[in-house]
């Protein structure tokens, strides 16, 4: 499952692995914790080698119960350090970087490849179908309207200002779409769900029947 910020793709994958009885992988979670590392050990994000130079090294493990997913990094939970606004604004750059993109990868196909062998798994990033698993059963690209993803983020954030957290998803959305490596396409196969009109359940009811049919 691939698509921006706030199309509302972690919240249909989790609801979706849960009633499939799946495992449940948020690739955005790593970029993120592998951020925080970044930013903790006083690397420049913006400095390509510097940051490449170290991707090896930060210890990201992710916990793959939908109901409760968890991301630890270096045996630390870091759950909420990395939804910080530190975080969040450096994040795509940390993304853009090969060396990091190559590190994550492997431990992404590593989860999904466990997973399968015990019934399959709900994968959501901006690369999954394009990159991370092309031969996945079920292909799906969410978008929703920018003002609506926004609401949706500044809500989850308990944040006020919904200008503000549009002009961050479209700034990162432009680094995602806009780099070489892995950009955030609509892939092959993909089927594209725009969820501006529907509710969560409506969305999860949707992409059930998809996978069922
Ligand atoms: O999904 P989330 O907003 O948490 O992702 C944070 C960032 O991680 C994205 O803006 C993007 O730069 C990066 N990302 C990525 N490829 C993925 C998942 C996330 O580049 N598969």
């Amino acid at each position: 499952m691939d698509g921006p910020s706030g199309s509302g793709k972690s919240s249909t994958a989790r609801g979706v692995a849960d009633r499939l009885g799946l495992r449940y992988l948020d690739t955005g979670a790593q970029f993120r914790a592998m951020t925080v590392w970044m930013l903790r050990h006083g690397v420049d994000v913006h400095d390509v080698e510097a940051v490449a130079a170290h991707a090896a090294e930060p210890r990201i493990v992710s916990g793959t119960d939908p109901l409760e997913p968890t991301i630890t990094l270096d045996g630390e939970d870091v759950a909420e350090e990395i939804r910080s606004a530190d975080t969040t604004a450096a994040v795509s750059p940390v993304a853009t970087v090969p060396a990091v993109r190559a590190r994550l990868l492997e431990l992404q196909r590593a989860t999904i490849a466990a997973a399968l062998a015990e019934g399959g798994i709900v994968v959501e990033g901006r690369d999954i179908g394009s990159v991370v698993w092309p031969d996945a059963e079920v292909k799906l690209y969410l978008t929703a309207d920018p003002g609506a993803r926004a609401a949706r983020r500044a809500a989850e954030n308990g944040s006020t200002s919904v200008r503000s957290t549009e002009e961050d998803l479209l700034r990162r959305d432009a680094i995602d779409s806009g780099r070489t490596t892995a950009p955030l396409v609509v892939p092959d196969g993909a089927t594209h769900l725009d969820t501006t009109p529907w509710t969560l359940e409506e969305v999860v009811d949707r992409v059930v029947a998809i996978v069922e049919s």
